[in-house]
């Protein structure tokens, strides 16, 4: 359909750009281009598709077949347990509330307030801590250490965010779940930022489970994955009582399925499914030049964009590593028009705003305010870094190049 297909200059992975110019795309933070591979899968499944799990027919059987096969690559791509499940969901948010569904009454839960809120509110308010928003990886360990050991003995959850989506800064992962395993807690990972770019081992971590999203991981949207221990899933009512959920619905009451089919009632996005499997086992055959592309062009990014004077680089742990977002204020600019500016003149997309976690930016930026995000991914090539940067010193040194108002729909030239 005349999509033109881009090749990223610096890595070699084929990406779809949904758009005729070379723009730089900074906003894979909130949702990536699809890989080619992902993109051909999803065509595949489009064109032969029958209904999943309900059909005698070919079609019926090859779709099966197909979103059967998907949950095994996404199983491999998190490094399950052989008797995790992996049930796929929407998209993270979902991931979570399913997750909120089945916890055991009673459950504590623990969760910092910089989450996204995603991971933040679907859990029930009572029998919520919500910890400060830390101002190092130490300082995290610390706060959850004193809060599990000052809270009663039961069933406890700790939401650990990956990597935040506004700093990028991965979290202590491995130390945060040794500390829950003290004390018994389990650990659920909010992987949305983390998954597309760290490789993930369920097993080796020891996080009991993971949360992600197609469209974050250059799959489309609308299909998500919720991963890890069966124990609580199964034990918990369905969280879609429907179609396929069910093993017998009688008179005298319903038995519900166990395993994914218990909490993936109705017809699932079967080719949601199929196309974050593409993602998967791109990812994974990619991984180590990823994790090499990704970190040269952000140490470029970073340091081009925290030499400029004026410009300040949000930071929550501080010395961490990231996986390719920097989130920058510009002293005398309102960050929505830094945004418009850099779309308008240099053709560069970034995101704007206070992204899903207000109390972190409370904390990190100012109250209520917003700051600039220029998250890369793998489209991203090292002209697009300079290109950002040299944009930003530009509108510092010399204002816009054009002249804007700012009306009720925002900034306009
Ligand atoms: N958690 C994090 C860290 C995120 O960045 C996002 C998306 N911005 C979410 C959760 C929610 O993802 P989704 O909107 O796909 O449900």
């Amino acid at each position: 359909d005349g999509l033109p297909t881009t090749v990223s200059a610096d890595l070699g992975v084929p990406t779809v750009h949904r758009t005729v110019t070379d723009y730089a795309n900074f906003d894979h933070g909130a949702t990536t281009p699809a890989l080619t591979a992902v993109a051909e899968a999803a065509e595949r499944a489009q064109r032969r598709y029958g209904s999943v799990h309900r059909g005698a027919g070919y079609a019926s059987r090859v779709t099966t077949g197909w979103f059967e096969a998907a949950r095994d690559e996404v199983a491999n791509f998190v490094g399950a347990r052989p008797d995790d499940e992996v049930i796929f969901t929407r998209n993270t948010t979902d991931a979570l509330r399913l997750l909120a569904h089945c916890l055991p009454e009673g459950t504590q839960v623990f969760a910092w307030e910089s989450a996204h809120h995603a991971a933040l509110l679907p859990w029930r308010d009572a029998g919520t801590t919500r910890l400060p928003v830390p101002n190092s990886a130490q300082h995290a360990i610390e706060l959850l250490r004193s809060a599990l050991a000052q809270s009663p003995a039961g069933d406890r959850l700790v939401v650990i965010t990956g990597a935040c989506n506004v700093t990028g800064e991965i979290w202590p992962v491995a130390e945060l779940v040794a500390v829950a395993k003290e004390f018994g807690a389990r650990t659920v990972l909010d992987g949305a930022q983390y998954a597309p770019h760290v490789a993930i081992d369920l097993a080796a971590l020891d996080v009991d489970w993971i949360a992600f999203s197609g469209h974050k991981l250059y799959a489309p949207y609308g299909a998500g994955v919720l991963a890890g221990r069966s124990d609580w899933l199964d034990a918990a009512g369905p969280y879609l009582p429907a179609g396929g959920a069910t093993a017998r619905v009688s008179h005298d009451g319903t038995r519900w399925q166990t395993g994914p089919a218990r909490h993936e009632g109705g017809t699932p996005n079967a080719v949601g499914a199929i196309a974050i499997a593409a993602a998967c086992a791109t990812l994974r055959a990619y991984r180590a030049s990823i994790g090499a592309h990704e970190s040269h062009l952000y140490s470029r990014l970073r340091s081009g964009l925290a030499a400029i004077d004026g410009v300040r680089v949000v930071e929550v742990l501080g010395d961490r590593p990231n996986v390719g977002v920097v989130t920058f204020t510009v002293d005398g600019y309102d960050p929505s028009l830094v945004s418009q500016v850099l779309a308008d003149e240099d053709a560069i997309a970034v995101r704007d705003g206070r992204f899903c976690a207000h109390l972190l930016c409370d904390a990190a930026v100012g109250v209520g305010a917003s700051a600039v995000r220029a998250s890369l991914g793998l489209a991203t090539t090292g002209e697009h870094v300079d290109r950002l940067v040299a944009a930003v010193r530009r509108l510092v040194e010399h204002g816009p190049a054009l002249s804007y108002v700012h009306t009720d729909e925002g900034w306009s030239a």
